[in-house]
């Protein structure tokens, strides 16, 4: 009896996690799979800390997600005895076109506070930031940091204490359709549910080959350093995240030393392609050369010993939007994972959509720009 549920949830990473949570919170009965024990370091939930910002320069359609996606992870916070969400500010700095100007669309549409600040400013307010001398900077003070494995447990043990059964060190390893329900066998046994949601990360293409998903994994790499001089200077009270759109096409991002943890710098994107289940998770030489390379131009202060690394996978869709819809033959089937590496900071507001599209077939977010019709 406990092998059938309203809604089988396959992968309890990020997304999986926070739709148990408002599936199970509506009173829908759900057996959730993971591969692996979440929060793991196999997939692309990992590394203590995720960026979260507002003046969205990815789209203006991003914004009223991101700012549910405040409202859940603040209530979160003040329900949970461990940090979910700390916001100290962030700077976007870069030319005037580009990510920029998206961003201040986004803060003009939707009237988010933001600052535009002169590389003049940028040094005089953070003293160990070195700009290049034609960009500028864009700061808003609601960015900050949403902690990853935190707000995973979070999710996971709220959803358990609401009923749902979470089935983790399983793999569903096929699904089909029968008559009036879904079978989905794993390595231990099979199960039957009336609506599947897929949340499997960047294995999504191997559960769903016949869709042909145009879903490319990019391997990702994290670094912590112990700061050379200043070290006060890269506390969060002293230092915002920061987001860096190089003329060099490369792009970076920073973020301040929280938890003692060390200063945390990563390249975003310009990554090798690669599948998920041969990726080599051990960062090398050329990953940590070019964030050297990039700290010694930029922040050099912050060019010190190095604390740590972990690799990580974005799951990229061709223009780096977005992928939540519907499986195109079957409403009762959600595809939520494609998020090309800076989905994590909208989780429970996609948790709460994907609850939303299960259970009413609908939801008050505009999705038009993450439907997958528009790849085909
Ligand atoms: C290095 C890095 C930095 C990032 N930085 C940011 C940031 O600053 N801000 C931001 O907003 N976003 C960021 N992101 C993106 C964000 O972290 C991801 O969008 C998000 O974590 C993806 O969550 P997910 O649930 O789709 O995938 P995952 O959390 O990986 O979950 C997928 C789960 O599915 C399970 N699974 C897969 N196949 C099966 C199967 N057959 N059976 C059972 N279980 C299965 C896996 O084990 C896994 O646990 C970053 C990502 C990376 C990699």
């Amino acid at each position: 009896m406990n092998n059938t549920s309203d809604v089988i949830i396959i992968g309890l990473g990020a997304m999986g996690s926070a739709t148990s949570m408002f599936l199970s919170q509506n009173g829908i009965k759900v057996i959730g799979f993971d591969s692996y024990l979440p929060p793991h370091e196999f997939g692309s939930s990992l590394g203590h800390t995720r960026v979260i910002r507002e003046a969205y320069h990815e789209g203006t359609s991003y914004v009223p997600i991101v700012q549910r996606a405040y409202e859940i992870w603040f209530e979160m916070n003040d329900n949970s005895k461990i940090p979910i969400i700390e916001t100290y500010g962030g700077l976007l700095i870069g030319p005037k076109t580009g990510n920029i100007e998206n961003a201040i669309k986004s803060a003009k549409k939707y009237d988010i506070p933001i600052k535009k600040m002169t590389t003049g400013e940028i040094s005089q307010n953070f003293s160990v930031l070195n700009p290049p001398n034609d960009y500028i900077g864009l700061f808003e003070s609601r960015s900050g940091a949403v902690f990853v494995e935190n707000s995973i447990n979070h999710m996971l043990n709220t959803a358990l204490k609401k009923g749902s059964i979470h089935k983790y060190n399983e793999k569903v390893i096929r699904w089909s359709k029968k008559s009036n329900y879904y079978l989905v066998e794993t390595n231990l046994g099979n199960y039957k549910a009336e609506k599947l949601v897929f949340s499997s990360g960047a294995w999504i293409t191997k559960l769903l080959p016949t869709l042909k998903l145009p879903i490319k994994i990019e391997r990702q790499v994290l670094f912590w350093f112990s700061p050379k001089k200043n070290p006060d200077k890269f506390k969060s009270i002293n230092m915002p995240n920061t987001g860096w759109d190089l003329n060099n096409g490369l792009n970076f991002y920073a973020m301040p030393n929280i938890e003692n943890r060390g200063f945390k710098v990563a390249m975003h994107h310009n990554g090798d392609f690669v599948d998920p289940d041969t990726l080599i998770r051990k960062s090398n030489d050329s990953d940590l050369k070019i964030v050297r390379d990039f700290l010694e131009q930029h922040i050099p202060d912050g060019n010190g010993d190095l604390i740590d690394s972990k690799v990580c996978m974005y799951t990229d869709t061709p223009d780096q939007d977005f992928l939540i819809d519907s499986h195109p033959d079957d409403e009762n089937i959600i595809i939520c994972s494609p998020c090309s590496g800076h989905g994590f900071k909208f989780t429970p507001a996609i948790g709460e959509i994907c609850s939303s599209l299960i259970i009413n077939n609908s939801t008050n977010f505009d999705l038009d720009e993450f439907s997958l019709q528009r790849f085909f």
